[in-house]
């Protein structure tokens, strides 16, 4: 396992530069004074640990919530990004959408929030119209997107106590209101197939597991993997006015099955996050590129960064940590330049032997993608800008 702490003397000591600062507005780079109206002059770090892309680059999708909002725009600087989509708190029932607003103007206008639908009164009198009438509210107030999660299908039930599945028609009130508001849906249902899979010596994730003996959907009280995807297909299929993004490139389907979604349903997208060991393990990364390279419009740049109150992703060891204040007095917590390098060697080079940004997932190494410079650009920034209908920055127009 790497270690990030020791990954590299310049990065931690901007990590700790940074921790050390406490709440500065800005990160002074070494090459000038952040500032987020200019790609050109902002950021040059981020920019410079990029093995060859030079344009603008969008995080859709990471986490913070009220008591890291304030750090937003430092780490964005130091990861080299223009801006990010923050899908939720990792709080769950979600906060509504207003609540802590005052936290998060500090992170604006780089970071935009996603609405996170409270499904924890399904079946309650009147919530099919609260979902509709919160979705509408937050769309409103300048939500950019929905976000799903994996509770939902797995052991999510309703006020009657039975399982909500993925498509359950009491959803469609989240389906239609997001097509009325023209919001994207952010969905992660079911989990990496290894998280299934019997817990042997087989289970190529069986470290990890054992390490988060609760990641583990294997037993009979958990629907199958296939179930979760057939009824998350069956929603995308059924919604064509709704637009989803399926995140950890296609909520951990098969490479064929994800495939088959981008050119089946002009309303499905994919993002990129957590499943870099995976899209670029040995028997993978060719496939994965065929994949990107035929749908280049609709694969999303995205991390699942998380700094949250309990929890951090990556943490200082390159995996999960719940944090407590001890562990953020650790410099190495906010040493994310190597993590965010990883993830631009990986879609810039053809290098092999690469090591992927979450070493808690596997000891292997990847192939880099070597994207060319177009997909790269839709990737990092366009996609996610026309998805997310996110604001235009001064100089950094979305192609059409
Ligand atoms: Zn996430």
């Amino acid at each position: 396992m790497a270690d990030w702490a020791a990954s590299d003397p310049q990065d931690s000591l901007r990590g700790r530069l940074v921790f050390i600062a406490g709440r500065p507005r800005t990160l002074q780079s070494p090459h000038g004074v952040a500032s987020h109206s200019c790609f050109g002059t902002r950021s040059m770090m981020g920019s410079d640990m990029h093995p060859r892309y030079r344009g603008p680059v969008m995080d859709a999708h990471c986490h913070y919530d009220a008591t890291t909002a304030g750090r937003v725009e430092e780490i964005l600087d130091l990861a080299g990004l223009e801006g990010a989509v923050h899908l939720w708190d990792v709080e769950w029932p979600p906060p509504g959408f207003e609540a802590e607003g005052k936290a998060w103007a500090e992170a604006l206008p780089r970071l935009h929030r996603c609405h996170v639908p409270d499904l924890s009164r399904l079946g309650e009198q009147g919530s099919e119209a609260a979902l509709d009438r919160e979705l509408r509210a937050a769309a409103a107030a300048g939500a950019v997107g929905v976000k799903l999660w994996k509770n939902l299908g797995l052991w999510l039930d309703d006020a009657a106590g039975e399982r909500v599945s993925v498509d359950d028609p009491r959803l469609d009130a989240i389906w239609e209101a997001a097509a009325d508001t023209g919001l994207p849906i952010a969905i992660h249902v079911g989990d990496a197939p290894a998280f299934f899979a019997p817990l042997d010596q087989r289970n190529p994730r069986l470290e990890e597991l054992r390490a988060h003996p609760e990641w583990w959907y294997g037993s009979e009280e958990f629907p199958s993997l296939r179930q979760i995807h057939e009824e998350f297909e069956a929603v995308v299929a059924s919604h064509p006015n709704t637009m989803f993004v399926g995140l950890h490139f296609g909520c951990f389907m098969r490479w064929a099955d994800v495939d088959r979604m981008l050119g089946s349903y002009p309303n499905y997208h994919v993002d990129t996050a957590t499943t870099i060991a995976d899209m670029g393990a040995d028997d993978a990364w060719e496939t994965v590129r065929a994949v990107i390279l035929g749908h280049p419009d609709r694969v999303i740049f995205g991390t699942d960064l998380i700094r949250t109150k309990p929890f951090d992703l990556p943490s200082a060891d390159g995996g999960w940590a719940v944090g407590d204040d001890s562990a953020r007095e650790s410099p190495a917590r906010w040493d994310l330049a190597e993590f965010f390098s990883r993830h631009w060697r990986f879609f810039e080079t053809s290098e092999t032997g690469l090591q992927h940004p979450l070493p808690i997932q596997g000891p292997w190494t990847v192939t880099g993608l070597d994207l060319p410079d177009e997909v790269l650009r839709g990737l990092y920034w366009d996609n996610a800008h026309r998805v997310f209908k996110l604001p235009r920055t001064a100089g950094l127009e979305v192609r059409s």
